[in-house]
């Protein structure tokens, strides 16, 4: 079971999510707990991260004040029982002081790269999963909780957004989380963190905890992985754009990926991938709503698969870069060498888009690269024959409409299309993968709401 940052935001939202713990416990479950940060607690320690490059050690106290308050009083109360606070608000006071040496020594140095800001990223679920912990116990539960690193999880050194070495990861978590289910111990695990090899502290990419549970639920051949978060499961639309969104209570492991990878933010894109290895089925589930069952993903469809567009999602934070020059024409390796230099330089491109004529291709990376992208692709493409301009908008988003039954079904396109254009919208940009699992396309960030609305309408996912 993982329990996302607002599950776990208050000391009373705990509560619940040791009372849930420790109902499927009763019922004879082994369980494995996988804890996010108190919400925003990542967002603001990527910010003190900032604030300490720059030299701001008076900052550094008020933040770990701040820190030390909120979990503080997340600890109060989510733990009656003195003893037991005591000593989870020991731990907290001293992870913060190595929390402020750590920020202390950033403001020295100036100098922040993706090594110490992982390990400053870290802190967050390593304060929270105490207090998951100490709730437990109070519940007379045996319970004993790890970071990510010292359950096992192992990754490279892509510091930010590390991939898990696998077997090895496999190997340990088989060898120090198994034992203890078998004594009847409840592990918790921090989420998102791990290490490298050498033990260095990584983190897996935002949203990570989801990953880190799929990692241990697949390691452990647990029986289904349970993500439980703040809606009742993966929706036909972002519930906070579109209030009528519906639930969809299967979906195949593709799909679920698809939507993650489109923004969809209930899940980390890469969470599937160990579980649909294995065929062990997640379920998304809602904390403040456990009586519905939330949506199951699996390889087993038992409904009727009728509707073609399942989903349609909104992902913000792009920009799109147009690259264009007749000298691309007919020249063999030009996109190439467009995309080794954005490779080479960490820039992960969401989406292309070309046109035969082979004069232009247009690109769509995230926003904050922008700046990045455009210096990289001028100093190596421009005045060189090839390429005559680099432009770029930063006022975009996609729109991404999903759904394993487009494939093969003629006219979706044209019907989502004449969608947008009727609201109108105008379209930036279009690009199908062969996978056919979805349609993606560029408009103006101001219109992005209104065309996931008009889309919702027209294939009617509210009566889904
Ligand atoms: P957690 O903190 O539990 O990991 P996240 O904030 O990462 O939660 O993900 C849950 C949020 O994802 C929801 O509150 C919802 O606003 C947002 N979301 C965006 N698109 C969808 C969707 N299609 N279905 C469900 N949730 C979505
Ligand atoms: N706390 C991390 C984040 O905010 C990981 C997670 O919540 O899944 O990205
Ligand atoms: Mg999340």
């Amino acid at each position: 079971m993982k329990f996302g940052g607002t599950s776990v935001a208050t000391g009373e939202n705990i509560r619940r999510v040791a009372n849930l713990v420790a109902e499927s416990a009763k019922q004879g479950n082994g369980v494995v707990v996988v804890v996010s940060a108190l919400n925003g607690t990542t967002d603001r320690l990527s910010e003190a991260a900032e604030k300490a490059k720059k030299g701001n050690d008076e900052y550094v106290q008020k933040f770990k004040k701040e820190l030390l308050e909120r979990h503080l009083t997340a600890t109060a109360k989510a733990i009656e029982s003195k003893q037991l606070r005591k000593e989870v608000e020991q731990m907290i006071e001293k992870t913060l002081d190595e929390l402020e040496k750590v920020l202390t020594g950033i403001s020295y140095i100036g100098e922040l790269t993706p090594k110490s800001k992982d390990y400053v990223l870290s802190f967050g679920e390593r304060l929270s999963a105490p207090i998951v912990w100490g709730t437990l116990r109070e519940r007379k539960l045996e319970a004993q909780w790890f970071t990510g690193k010292e359950a096992g999880i192992v990754t490279d050194s892509d510091f930010g957004e590390a991939s898990p070495l696998m077997n090895v990861t496999a190997h340990q978590l088989r060898e120090r989380i198994a034992p203890l289910l078998e004594k009847g111990v409840i592990p918790v695990v921090t989420g998102y963190i791990a290490a490298t090899q050498d033990g260095v502290v990584t983190t897996l990419g935002r949203g990570g905890s989801d990953f880190t549970a799929t990692l241990i639920g697949t390691a452990l051949a647990a029986d289904e992985v349970w993500i439980w978060t703040d809606v009742d499961g993966i929706m036909t639309a972002d519930p906070k754009i579109i209030l009528s969104a519906k639930m969809l209570p299967e979906l195949s492991y593709q799909e679920a990926t698809e939507m993650a990878i489109f923004g969809a933010k209930a899940m980390h894109p890469r969470a599937l991938e160990p579980v649909m290895k294995e065929n062990i089925p997640a379920r998304i589930r809602n904390v403040f709503n456990p009586e519905n069952p939330g949506t199951l993903i699996s390889n087993e469809q038992t409904a009727e698969q009728r509707d073609v567009v399942k989903a349609v999602a909104l992902i913000r934070d792009v920009a799109m870069i147009n690259v264009s020059g007749a000298g691309m024409v007919g020249a063999p390796g030009s996109y190439a060498k467009i995309f080794e230099v954005l490779g080479k330089n960490g820039i992960n491109v969401m989406m292309i888009s070309t046109a035969v004529s082979e004069a232009n291709i247009s690109l769509v990376i995230r926003r904050n690269m922008l700046g990045r992208a455009l210096s990289t692709l001028e100093i190596a493409l421009l005045g060189r024959g090839l390429v005559s301009d680099v432009t770029a908008e930063d006022d975009v988003c996609v729109v991404a409409v999903m759904g394993a039954n487009m494939k093969g079904t003629l006219g979706v396109a044209s019907r989502l299309f004449t969608t947008v254009a009727h609201a109108g919208i105008n379209i930036r940009m279009i690009a199908q993968g062969s996978s056919e699992l979805n349609i993606s396309f560029v408009v103006k960030e101001k219109d992005g709401e209104a065309a996931v609305r008009a889309i919702h309408e027209e294939f009617k996912l509210d009566n889904a």
